[in-house]
């Protein structure tokens, strides 16, 4: 970015980030990283396109606890965030953090604290979020192919065309959800609690619903039909 001193990152958001259109139910803000670059390379440890990166580096690179704590909304922010194929299980604090159009592809969440996360536009394909907490977490728009979202608190998320096709979201805590065109084809969800969630104009084809709780659940327009 122009004006940036050569030894810092520089990425701007959204300019740089071109896997994504911004999708986000938050404000948008622009920023431009002013972290270091790493040693050998033009961007920073977030957004240089290498991976895996090492979780025990990822989180030296956090805001300590107590200069998060003096954020209340956004904590942390990696918008575009390279993170892909990272073990990043529960080392990284990612709660209240803006990671939209980030790159998660195929990576171990395992546990992982998301709550308050914008995840808007974020690649999380085959991605494992097993037990996460993603409470009131954004995820608009983004592409949960094949992840692993088993157990998963999602209560509150906001999922407005979110892609979870072939998810499994068995088990998962989906109250007062909203997945207004989510795209549930062939996702598994059962025993998944779908109280007051809002599935209006979703997609639910092939999808498992078996033993799913859908009281209070919204279908508005929903398609529901299987293949076979
Ligand atoms: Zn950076």
């Amino acid at each position: 970015m122009d004006g940036v001193p050569a030894e810092r990152c520089g990425y701007a958001w959204p300019r740089d980030c071109d896997r994504v259109a911004v999708a986000t139910g938050r404000p948008i803000h622009q920023s431009c990283c002013f972290r270091p670059t790493l040693a050998d390379a033009d961007r920073c440890l977030w957004h240089a396109d290498r991976t895996p990166k090492a979780a025990t580096a990822l989180a030296e690179a956090c805001p300590s606890p107590a200069m998060r704590a003096q954020h209340r909304t956004v904590a942390h922010l990696l918008d575009g965030a390279i993170l892909r194929d990272c073990q990043l299980g529960t080392a990284v604090p990612l709660a209240n953090t803006a990671l939209i159009g980030a790159d998660l592809t195929r990576a171990d969440l395992t546990g992982a604290t998301l709550t308050n996360a914008d995840l808007g536009g974020a690649l999380l394909g085959e991605a494992t979020l097993r037990g996460a907490d993603l409470h009131n977490a954004g995820l608009s728009r983004a592409d949960c192919r094949g992840a692993d979202l088993r157990n998963t608190d999602l209560t509150d998320s906001l999922l407005w065309q979110t892609n979870l096709a072939g998810a499994d979201l068995s088990g998962a805590d989906l109250t007062d959800a909203f997945l207004w065109g989510a795209d549930l084809t062939d996702a598994f969800l059962w025993g998944a609690d779908l109280t007051d969630a809002d599935l209006t104009d979703a997609v639910l084809v092939d999808a498992n619903i078996e033993d799913a709780d859908l009281t209070g659940t919204t279908l508005t327009q929903a398609t529901l039909w299987a293949s076979q």
